[in-house]
């Protein structure tokens, strides 16, 4: 692209955020004056005066949220917004509001600091404020509404931005974007995937987790098949992840155990064949076909997928297009594939694919929790080094039904 080119459309720009300035200074000072002007009723829905405005940033949300109920006994709504600067300059996120669409109700109020942890940009791992000319990134969404609280049936957002490129004095905008409808689909309700006590959820649902930031571009588009993924370890009665060599997969708790099938369903992807990797560090070289090692995709029915990885090699039990019951045994936890130690990987998606599919919520039939780990770091503390979990004090234990299990639950399943 030539700099003639990149150049020409900068006065338009300019000129077109000044008109925003405008209408938003109008809006914003409380002037109901322009009620009677133009409006149309595609636009209505987002925008912040039911007038067309011109918006430094614009967005959409890929994926509809679908809502469920957590092991906190609340409503969860997780999705992202796709956001990109339409800008030449710089544009800084100041905030956002989530929006019931139909009565303009704010459910959530996102201030800078929390936004900002939020906000990461196309290709990067870290978070940001801004996003520079041109620049797109993911705003990682999570709405907790109380059990007394009405789910809305569509979402819109309010985002207030500063943008270089308006002139001075009129580069503080509030634009409307994303509106979406929120899914509310019937969850599958799940037997668990494993049996036993004090298994850790790590990087469960539903915020700074590694896996609900797990956006990939693949096939063209963005996919987060990983939204609601489960790690699960296992720990023992000192809240020890595993006992003598840590490079040896023997020496985790979890090593070993049998992986269930939580539904009724007909396996539609596999593998057998990939050897143990030497727990401690991430393996080198690992292709994305491997990063699953030994892993077992069912299809449950109703467009929902369950997808089971790192098992041992050889021990996964099914072969493509068996059907399995509820609670047969699908193989061995391992250490397969790109895996740092011995665990099982549990995610349940909307289609075949464990890349190229979207992440959804289930329900866990029945679980109890037993504690609460600290923290992820803490976590991860305990499988590097072996040091016992640090668990919130004084946490009594509580029976679940038909909850999702949330990030570092400590669990049992009956
Ligand atoms: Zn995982």
């Amino acid at each position: 692209m030539s700099n003639t080119y990149r150049r020409r459309p900068l006065p338009t720009i300019l000129a077109a955020l000044a008109a925003v300035g405008c209408l938003v200074a109008a809006g914003c000072s409380g002037s109901d004056d322009d009620e009677a002007s133009t409006s149309t009723t595609s636009s209505s829905a987002a925008t912040v005066d039911g007038k067309d405005a011109l918006t430094p940033l614009i967005g959409s949300v890929t994926f509809p949220p679908v809502p469920f109920e957590g092991s906190d006994g609340k409503n969860h709504l997780v999705y992202e917004l796709s956001v990109t600067n339409f800008t030449s300059g710089k544009v800084t996120i100041d905030g956002l509001k989530v929006l019931d669409a139909a009565s303009g109700k704010t459910i959530d109020d996102l201030d800078a600091a929390r936004l900002h942890q939020r906000v990461q940009p196309a290709g990067e791992r870290d978070s940001t404020d801004h996003l520079d000319a041109g620049q797109s990134a993911t705003i990682f969404l999570h709405v907790t509404l109380d059990k007394s609280a009405t789910v809305p049936e569509k979402l819109v957002h309010e985002v207030a931005v500063t943008a270089e490129a308006a002139p001075p004095g009129k580069n503080s905008v509030t634009e409307r974007l994303g509106a979406t409808t929120v899914d509310k689909r019937t969850l599958p309700v799940l037997a668990a995937p494993l049996a036993g006590e004090r298994y850790i959820a790590a990087d469960g649902c539903c915020d700074a987790s590694r896996h609900t930031r797990a956006i990939l571009p693949v096939n063209g588009q963005t996919f987060v098949a990983q939204r609601y993924a489960i790690d699960y370890e296992q720990a023992d009665e000192q809240n020890r992840i595993y006992v003598g060599n840590p490079t040896d997969p023997k020496s985790y708790f979890i090593f070993g155990k049998n992986v269930l099938a939580s539904a009724d369903g007909t396996v539609v992807g596999t593998r057998n064949d990939l050897p143990e990797q030497t727990p401690g560090t991430f393996p080198a070289g690992i292709g994305i076909d491997e990063a699953d090692g030994n892993f077992v995709v069912l299809d449950i029915g109703d467009g929902f997928f369950i997808n089971y990885a790192h098992m041992q090699p050889g021990s996964v039990k099914p072969k493509l297009g068996d059907k399995v019951k509820k609670g047969d045994i699908l193989g061995l936890v391992g250490n397969t594939g790109n895996s740092v130690a011995p665990h099982l990987h549990f995610h349940v998606m909307n289609g075949p694919s464990p890349l190229a599919a979207q992440g959804l919520p289930y329900l866990n039939a029945s679980f109890s929790v037993t504690g609460q780990v600290a923290s992820t770091a803490d976590f991860d503390a305990a499988e590097g080094t072996g040091i016992p979990l640090v668990l919130l004090p004084n946490r009594p234990t509580t029976k679940h039904t038909d909850q999702l299990i949330m990030d570092q639950n400590v669990v049992t399943f009956d």
